[in-house]
């Protein structure tokens, strides 16, 4: 039986991972989606509760499990505590244990939400891109890295951006099989006429694209124009493959492109162990846990509901209930229901648990039994 381990965190975490609890159920009773549930804490929750981020035996839990669903972290009442503690370490410990290298961000535009973004609607009407950020290398994470002391009332900062072989064509490997399965268009970006690893980023993505994914388009872009091109005209990109720190930002450029934080899904995907097994998984909305609005059933549970999309179709590889449940988002926002984040003018205002209701009698309406 598969298993998922559901981490909801904090502030609205624990409301918008209900919505995605009934969703689950749903995909059971009327889909065959059998799945074993257990939920731990993680992040301040976990800190009052442990003392740490996320206890040993929660992330037990997450290696034993098929993909682990995660609410969100954080909250002013942790602001404080140490910094091994603080409620993003729990984020952090996950991704590193469980080698999350490859964070998948899509960027999708509804058509019914086009008018919320930053950019005109011919513009983004119809986005669909997929960033795939390396994500556990470079120069967040490079030696040698830290603040000196130089003696001379001077100090240095440090830090090391580095990249091997190995970690290229691991992400190179990952953003290939996804252009495979979407638009056989791949973008890669770095700054290979600035930095000697963004050459070797660009080498080593090329020679793995034309071994292994030969039918692939393949285009380079150096970062600073991607983040131009991204504003100017998105629609050229279908899959965009980047290092850390460059996804950091490039993936946030996207994400404003679409207009709301509550309706961005995100996957963060490991290596496959052994003989073809499933790759170790986290799926989790880019929100943060929106301390502001914890509490008050207000919270717009769509981003966490796309991140179950994800897992239904890159851990359990259940791609018709992952496209079903996205028609489903799909048709709720073509009927005008909006949460308070996503309103406009005469649409049907409801809190976190009426669009629950609505996606499940979207569900009903387009897949009981399909
Ligand atoms: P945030 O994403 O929590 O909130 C930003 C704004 O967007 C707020 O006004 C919030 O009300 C709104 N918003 C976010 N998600 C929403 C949703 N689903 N529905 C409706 N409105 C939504 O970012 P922040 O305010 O910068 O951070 C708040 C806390 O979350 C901090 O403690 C921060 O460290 C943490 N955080 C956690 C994560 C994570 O868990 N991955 C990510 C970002 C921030």
């Amino acid at each position: 039986m598969e298993k998922i381990l559901i981490l909801p965190g904090d502030g609205i975490g624990p409301e918008v991972m209900g919505e995605v609890r009934r969703v689950i159920d749903w995909f059971g009773t009327n889909r065959g989606f059998q799945v074993t549930l257990d939920e731990d804490l993680v992040g301040g929750c976990a800190y009052d509760a442990h003392g740490a981020a996320i206890s040993d035996a929660a992330m037990q839990k997450a290696h034993d499990a098929d993909a682990v669903l995660l609410g969100a972290v954080g909250g002013p009442q942790w602001d404080n505590v140490a910094y091994e503690a603080r409620p993003e370490a729990g984020l952090l410990r996950l991704r590193a244990d469980l080698q999350l290298f490859a964070n998948l961000r899509p960027a999708i535009c509804f058509a019914a939400l086009a008018d919320a973004s930053s950019l005109k609607r011919e513009l983004v009407e119809g986005l669909d891109i997929m960033i795939v950020r390396e994500l556990t290398g470079g120069v967040y994470f490079g030696e040698p890295r830290g603040i000196e002391e130089l003696g001379n009332g001077q100090r240095r900062g440090v830090n090391t951006q580095v990249y091997e072989t190995y970690e290229i064509e691991r992400i190179a490997r990952v953003a290939g099989d996804l252009a495979m399965k979407r638009g056989k268009r791949l973008a890669s970006s770095e700054k290979r006429n600035v930095m000697e690893s963004g050459l070797l980023w660009n080498e080593e993505v090329t020679r793995v694209i034309s071994d292994e994914f030969p039918e692939l388009e393949l285009e380079h872009v150096l970062a600073d124009n991607c983040a131009m091109q991204l504003v100017r005209n998105p629609k050229q990109y279908d899959v965009l493959v980047t290092d850390n720190l460059f996804g950091d930002i490039l993936s946030d450029i996207a994400a404003m492109l679409t207009g709301s934080l509550g309706m961005l899904p995100s996957a963060s995907l490991g290596a496959p162990d052994g003989d073809g097994a499933r790759s170790k998984a986290l799926y989790e909305p880019v929100h943060g846990s929106a301390p502001d609005i914890a509490g008050q059933g207000k919270a717009n549970p769509i981003a966490s509901i796309m991140s179950l999309a994800m897992a239904l179709r890159y851990t359990f590889e259940r791609g018709d209930d992952a496209d079903l449940l996205e028609n489903a988002v799909t048709a709720v926002l073509d009927k005008g229901i909006r949460t308070g984040d996503i309103m406009q003018a005469d649409m049907q205002a409801v809190g976190t648990s009426g669009m629950g209701d609505a996606v499940l009698a979207a569900l009903d309406e387009l897949g009981a039994g399909a």
